[in-house]
Formats: structure tokens, C-alpha cells, sequence
């Protein structure tokens, strides 16, 4: 709280039993209508700077398997399926390829106990994403990812943010990847898989990759790695990191 002449004011009064009062056109009142406009924070994170990560080295997810070209596999993707965007990297994993960790940091979710939902279940929540116009977070976060491993990588790996990384789809965790649990670089998370897609819900192997995404957080807002960075300069930037 800053101490402004005219708070000083104002506390001094109660303090001091005068009845102050609050009516219109009184300091306060001018204060209350002020105040809202003041409070309202500018974005400054809507569009994505490569220069943020420019300098930004990361170990690759599945040893050997490199950054995908296609668009379709990449950031900014449409999912017409969920009715949203694709936030990640899908890399081209197949079932029970072991996964690693990008970067030091320290497991923040790890769903060991993930039971794979009932296929009509996914079906109806994504008929709910169809109404919403898009693929609200809890139906994203709980259903979509699967079983999943979240990291938390501080503010150490880029500048200014807060840096969570995601692993989805997994079809098998290390036991002691546990909330709490300091990882390092390049450390085994656990196996890729389908987890949270269709395939899995009918008991079906097909389709497994692992997705891969990177969460940047600043000033009460959150971006994902490459957000509205169109291609081929996605693809250039992304190699970059994982090089
Ligand atoms: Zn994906």
C-alpha cells in the first residue's frame, strides 16, 4: 500500500474519531472510480518473441527423434477434433519409447494412478468443447494429456518466466517421478504412449507419439513456446533449442 497524501489523510481521520465521510464526490469515492483503470494490466505476453528463447538449449524428449517439420505436428496447429489449437510438438514416438526430462526442474504432477476414461465419456466431453467453441482447460488438462509428468523449470531456463514443460500421452511413469521429486536434464520421465486419445479408449496401441509442450508464465498470464510463429521459422526456431 502506498502512503499518498490523501490516504494519509483519510487514516488519520479515523484514527483520530473524525467522522469521515464517504459521499459522493468525496476523496474516496474519487479514489474507487479511479482506481479500477489504474489496476488494469497491459499484456505484454499475447504474441510470442523468438529473441526470448534464442540463446535456449534443451535436450530432445526421445533420444533420436528430432523436431517434426510438419506443421500439423507443430505449435498453432488446428484441432478441429477438441475445437482448439495445438500447443506442443508431437514427436513421432512409437509405444514405450523412453521419454526424458528437456531440463533440470522438479515434478510438479505425475499421474501415476491415470485410469484410461470410457470411450463415450471423451466422446461427450468433446461434444462439450464443441459448444464452448473451444477446448476448455480442465477437459484439456484432465482428459486429453493422458496420463502425464509436468515439470516445473523455475525461472532458470528462460528470462523472466516461469518455464513448466509437459509430457502427455504416456503409457508408463518411473516410480520416483513424484511431486517434489528434482529431476535433471535428460533424467528418464517414463514411456510414451496414447494415453487421452481416442486409440486408448478402445483399447487400441495406435496413434501413440509423445506431445510435448512448454508453458511460459509472467504477470498472471501464460504463453506456449512458439504461439503464432508461423512456419518454416517455427520449425528453424524450435531445431534451434533442441540442437
Ligand atoms: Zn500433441
Amino acid at each position: 500500500m502506498k502512503f499518498t497524501p490523501l490516504k494519509v489523510f483519510v487514516f488519520t481521520s479515523i484514527l483520530f474519531g473524525q467522522n469521515y465521510e464517504y459521499s459522493k464526490n468525496s476523496p474516496l469515492s474519487i479514489l474507487s472510480t479511479i482506481e479500477p483503470k489504474q489496476r488494469k494490466i497491459i499484456s505484454i505476453i499475447n504474441k510470442f518473441n523468438p529473441l526470448w528463447v534464442d540463446s535456449l538449449k534443451l535436450i530432445l524428449p526421445c533420444k533420436d527423434i528430432p523436431v517434426p517439420r510438419r506443421t500439423m505436428r507443430l505449435p498453432n496447429a488446428p484441432r478441429t477434433y477438441r475445437n482448439g489449437t495445438h500447443r506442443g510438438i508431437d514427436f513421432f514416438a512409437n509405444w514405450g519409447t523412453p521419454v526424458h526430462s528437456v531440463a533440470k526442474g522438479v515434478v510438479v504432477r505425475a499421474d501415476h494412478n491415470y485410469k484410461e476414461v470410457p470411450a463415450n465419456f471423451r466422446v461427450n466431453m468433446l461434444k462439450a468443447s464443441e459448444k464452448v467453441g473451444n477446448t476448455p482447460s480442465d477437459i484439456f488438462n484432465n482428459i486429453l494429456l493422458g496420463k502425464a509428468v509436468f515439470l516445473d523449470h523455475g525461472f532458470d531456463l528462460i528470462k523472466g518466466f516461469r518455464v513448466i514443460t509437459i509430457y502427455a500421452h504416456l503409457s508408463y511413469i518411473e516410480d520416483y517421478i513424484q511431486p517434489g521429486y528434482k529431476i535433471s536434464g535428460g533424467e528418464i520421465i517414463g514411456k510414451s504412449g496414447n494415453t487421452g486419445m481416442r486409440e486408448s479408449t478402445i483399447g487400441s496401441k495406435a496413434g501413440s507419439h509423445l506431445h510435448w509442450e512448454m508453458i511460459l508464465q509472467k504477470d498472471r498470464e501464460e504463453i506456449y513456446l512458439g504461439k503464432d510463429v508461423p512456419n518454416p521459422e517455427l520449425y528453424e526456431m524450435l531445431k534451434n533449442i533442441f540442437n
